[in-house]
């Protein structure tokens, strides 16, 4: 029997993690539909300048690719870029992948067993492939998410996403408006502030935030880290105990949760403490862990600065020359930056999936995504996803949750060419998964205040609700879990 035929979307960390798995394992019919002109995902696409990750390098990275030439600890933008190309080219990926393809739709033929691809080029459908597995890993965080404001769309000014930059749009002495104070608008905001000549950050929910401890790696860490990789492999553990540390304290440790809000509280105060007033305004309302806790040291100094001003007025609407806060105040800009995030929750959009039997994925999530280990939907048979419903973490390193998964989509793939037959979760499996899964978030933090981690009815679908290890030891795959669909 010929090895299974695998379409993989998506060429980012998930996309990567399937394919070098799979290769490893002899699978070698793979193809790769990318929307984007080259491999990256998130890395490709933000540009912002300050553009970095939130967990150091040595642990944001494959663990059988160590870098020993990462820059920094928190690597920016282009080093993380670098790494995803070399890491594609090395492994031979590339040669798998289309890129400038986008997957309109994907439907489950009972009759062959097999899924038909919907493919595009961006100007309407193109063509469409047959293969025998898909394996969508279009992430969690690859779709823009504006907010709906009264007279958004009659702004004369520029205006766009953190996640879509305007490289070519020059901000030296501008009035801009940043909305939002999540996780990228803390890299860029320190980045740009002074080149503009005012800033106005906008800001619904204030993120805790705690000393970034970043540092440049010089050419003698390089050489250490290359000659002695024990040494790389500590740096590349230590960071894996604290943030798994920082997982510990949201789901086991209130004790451990309060010192962290004590760290943060004791940075906050110290770094606001030169502009009166600002600390009240920064300082979260909500149980901390709740929300992405942010690793920043230059965020808040760039608030002190005389050009900048926070404000958590809310706003009520957006005029051609600015925007409107509830208390009346009209702030005149001539460029808005949305800091504002992505449609976190609304998995796998605006692909149609049609299951077995005609099953539409989104109306079967209408009241939120599900799936086992976030890879698995009952009556969607050789499907497989990356980074799905809740695997995202609240404080670890996304890339060691799909290098589990990716294990798991290669027994997977295993077990469906030994039984010459389409293979599906069973549907008590994935119920019971699911109920472990939501009872564990109704009492976590996570459900103490609004969110990406929830959907509009409240679910929690992103975010996995124990430690990381404990993903990669239950993830690992029960070929009882799954039936054989004739
Ligand atoms: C700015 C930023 C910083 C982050 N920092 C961290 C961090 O420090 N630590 C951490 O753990 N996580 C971080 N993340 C989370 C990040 O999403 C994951 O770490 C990881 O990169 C996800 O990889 P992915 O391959 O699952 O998804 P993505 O990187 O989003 O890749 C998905 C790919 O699928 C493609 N695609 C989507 N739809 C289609 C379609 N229909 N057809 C064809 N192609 C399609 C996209 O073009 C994209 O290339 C960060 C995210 C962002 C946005």
């Amino acid at each position: 029997m010929p090895k299974p035929s695998i379409a993989v979307i998506g060429s980012g960390f998930g996309g990567l993690a399937a394919v070098i798995e799979l290769k490893r394992r002899g699978y070698h019919d793979i193809v790769v539909i990318e929307k984007g002109d080259d491999v990256g995902g998130v890395w490709r696409e933000n540009t912002y300048p300050g553009a970095a990750c939130d967990v150091p390098s040595p642990f944001y990275s494959f663990s059988f690719e160590p870098n020993p030439r990462w820059p920094k600890r928190f690597s920016e933008q282009p080093a993380i870029l670098d790494y995803m190309r070399a890491v594609a080219d090395k492994y031979d990926v590339r040669r798998h992948i289309r890129f400038g393809s986008e997957v309109l739709a994907a439907r489950f033929d009972d009759a062959t067993g097999r899924w038909t691809v919907e493919l595009s080029d961006g100007s309407g459908p193109t063509e469409s492939i047959e293969v025998d597995i898909l394996v969508p890993a279009v992430g969690q965080l690859s779709r823009p998410a504006y907010p709906t404001i009264d007279g958004i769309d009659t702004f004369a000014g520029e205006s766009f996403h953190s996640a879509q930059w305007r490289h070519d749009i020059d901000l030296t002495g501008k009035r801009v408006a940043v909305i939002g104070t999540g996780a990228s608008a803390i890299q860029f905001v320190p980045a740009i502030q002074p080149q503009v000549a005012s800033m106005t950050i906008f800001q619904r929910s204030a993120p805790y935030i705690i000393p970034r401890p970043d540092r440049t790696f010089s050419q003698l860490h390089h050489r250490v880290f290359e000659r002695l990789p024990v040494t790389q492999l500590a740096e590349r553990g230590t960071w894996y105990g604290l943030v798994e540390g920082l997982s510990i304290a949201w789901v086991y440790a209130q004790p451990l949760a309060a010192a962290i809000r004590g760290i943060s509280r004791a940075h906050m105060v110290r770094q606001t403490r030169k502009k009166p007033g600002l600390f009240e305004k920064v300082w979260p309302d909500y149980p901390v862990g709740c929300k992405r806790i942010l690793f920043s040291s230059n965020y808040l100094p760039a608030l002190t600065r005389p050009n900048v001003e926070l404000t958590n007025q809310p706003i009520t609407k957006v005029t051609p020359t600015g925007l409107v806060t509830a208390d009346g105040a009209e702030h005149e800009v001539d460029v808005i930056i949305y800091g504002t995030g992505f449609k976190a929750t609304e998995f796998l959009a605006p692909i149609s999936i049609t299951g077995s039997g005609g099953r539409d994925l989104h109306q079967e999530w209408a009241q939120g995504a599900h799936a086992y280990y976030g890879m698995s939907v009952p009556g969607f048979p050789n499907m497989q996803i990356m980074y799905g419903p809740n695997t995202n973490t609240g404080g670890g390193s996304i890339i060691y949750f799909l290098e589990a998964q990716a294990k798991h989509l290669g027994d997977f793939v295993a077990h469906h060419e030994a039984v010459g037959a389409p293979v599906a979760v069973k549907a008590e499996v994935e119920r019971a998964h699911d109920a472990r899964i939501q009872e564990r978030l109704a009492g976590s933090v996570w459900s103490q205040c609004t969110s990406w981690y929830r959907n509009a009815d409240g679910r929690v679908t992103t975010n996995w609700p124990l430690l990381g290890v404990q993903y990669q030891r239950e993830v690992r795959y029960d070929a009882n879990d799954y039936e054989v669909v004739s």
